[in-house]
């Protein structure tokens, strides 16, 4: 059983009241996870608030070694981390699963940890000098989801560190272990209070909503659903915080008719099914020209059979369960939906607890719940459409736009249309790869900035001009 501890400046503290964390494979109990008061976020918050002016001060390169030295200790503990992830979250150890998320966050952080925001000078002559200097922020306020719990966490704590803010976290109630793990490990690297952590199972307290309007929290870093983002808005604004909104998406893949259907439909699985759907920038509807739609079906049919699902822990395994009860109900009511309007090319019937098997259906189109609504899940609508302009306008036609991707052998034409798609990043020939050097977020309702590279960097900081 693994009960874990909050960690607030820089000492190990337990909640007077705890709750369970459940292996969504399985069922069973992984562990507790503390339950934080409104007392407990604001000894946090005023730990970090406290650590905050000489970590600001600390020399660069010193907290660049720290982050260097962050990127070890992640290093060091990458299995245990890899296997709370997988208790908790329920994704396999392999595939693009537990193992791989703790290398993804290893990654960012190494990156994150040579970036520099260096002072710019704006002006040099007779009539003055003027420089552009990027400050810390002051106490940030980190706010993460259950899909990828470790790595959006470091996506959202090194930055912040980096550029010498200080920092309190809260996971998801659906996935806190490992995220209570690792602060405990990097925050023993730091001095006391820079980097803090709260849980809490957002019954009786939302430590979220507490944070988003906390006067000493100078910045909101958020990943979750587009209605929570718009919440955090909204409480944000009393205090001007600073944010950054990684919020839903409900991205569109358009396969051109000169494609080859045999080719591309392991990308095409694997864009839509990463993380058994569970990832913001999934492919999340598949638009097919008349021409190839049907050897497109088959050729993913055929690759989607093969994929092994079962329990995390097991090794054999490649895509696990949903992760939580009310993901899987919402993943059935649009599935059950589009059995009514669609035909069933794969899966579409639960397994056994939360699994619910790839999921392939055919014959919808823009206005069908499966396509409108962000499914988070392993089922994907495929549409059939003869004019190119017509699925354009289908892929744009959401409030959400946050990746896109175009399928052609053609990549002169595929780069003519993706520019005309509505949305932070699009790939060709791919969906939803993402590295630490390429700024990623969301345009229309799925965001606010970006993370990643310096564009990521500079949403820790304030802009101060020096005139002189
Ligand atoms: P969620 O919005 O339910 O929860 C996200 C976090 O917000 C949790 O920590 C939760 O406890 C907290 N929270 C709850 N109420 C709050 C409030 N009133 N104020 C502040 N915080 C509050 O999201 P989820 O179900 O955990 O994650 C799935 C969603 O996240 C999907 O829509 C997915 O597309 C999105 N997502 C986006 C990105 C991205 O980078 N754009 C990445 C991963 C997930």
């Amino acid at each position: 059983m693994l009960d874990r501890t909050l960690t607030i400046n820089g000492e190990q503290a337990a909640a007077e009241t705890t709750f369970e964390v459940r292996n969504p494979s399985t069922g069973e109990l992984v562990g507790h996870a503390p339950n934080a008061t409104e007392e407990t976020l604001n000894a946090a918050v005023a730990a970090a608030k406290a650590a905050f002016p000489n970590w600001a001060a600390t020399p660069d390169e010193e907290r660049q070694s720290l982050c260097r030295r962050i990127v070890e200790v992640l290093g060091e503990n990458s299995e245990e981390l890899a296997e709370l992830i997988t208790r908790e979250q329920g994704k396999p150890l392999n595939g693009a699963g537990s193992r791989w998320e703790v290398g993804g966050a290893q990654a960012w952080a190494a990156h994150t940890a040579e970036l520099t925001l260096p002072v710019k000078v704006l002006q040099d002559d007779e009539n003055g000098y003027l420089t552009l200097h990027r400050r810390p922020l002051g106490v940030v306020g980190s706010i993460t989801p259950w899909n990828f719990p470790l790595m959006i966490a470091v996506w959202h704590v090194l930055p912040a560190l980096r550029t010498g803010n200080t920092v309190v976290i809260k996971p998801s109630p659906h996935t806190p272990l490992a995220t209570l793990r690792m602060v405990e490990l990097v925050s023993a690297l730091l001095p006391p209070g820079v980097l803090n952590i709260v849980t809490g199972d957002d019954k009786a307290v939302n430590l979220g909503a507490l944070m988003s309007a906390h006067p000493d929290i100078r910045k909101i870093v958020f990943t979750g659903s587009c209605a929570t983002g718009q919440r955090v808005m909204q409480n944000a604004a009393q205090t001007m915080k600073r944010l950054t909104l990684e919020m839903g998406g409900n991205d569109a893949g358009i396969v051109l008719p000169d494609a080859d259907p045999d080719a591309i439909a392991e990308d095409l699985f694997w864009g839509a099914f990463i993380n058994n759907g569970q990832t913001c920038a999934a492919m999340k509807r598949l638009y097919v020209h008349e021409s190839i739609h049907d050897a497109v079906c088959d050729a993913l049919v055929a690759y989607a059979r093969n994929v092994p699902v079962g329990d995390g822990m097991d090794e054999a395994s490649i895509l696990g369960p949903v992760q939580n009860k009310a993901q899987f109900d919402k993943l059935k009511r649009l599935v059950d939906d589009a059995k009514t309007k669609g035909q069933v090319l794969l899966g579409g019937t639960p397994g056994e607890g939360l699994f619910f098997p790839p999921t392939l259906i055919a014959g919808l189109s823009n206005g069908d719940a499966l396509v409108d609504e962000e499914q988070f899940g392993p089922a994907l609508p495929i549409i059939r459409y003869s004019d190119v302009e017509q699925a354009l306008a289908d892929a744009n036609a959401l409030e959400t736009g946050l990746g896109g991707s175009v399928w052609s052998r053609d990549k002169e034409a595929a780069r003519a249309l993706a520019a005309r798609m509505e949305c932070g990043s699009v790939w060709i020939n791919k969906h939803g790869a993402i590295q630490p050097n390429a700024p990623f977020g969301g345009v229309k309702q799925s965001g606010l900035g970006v993370e990643f590279g310096e564009e990521g960097l500079a949403e820790y900081t304030d802009i101060q001009v020096v005139f002189s």
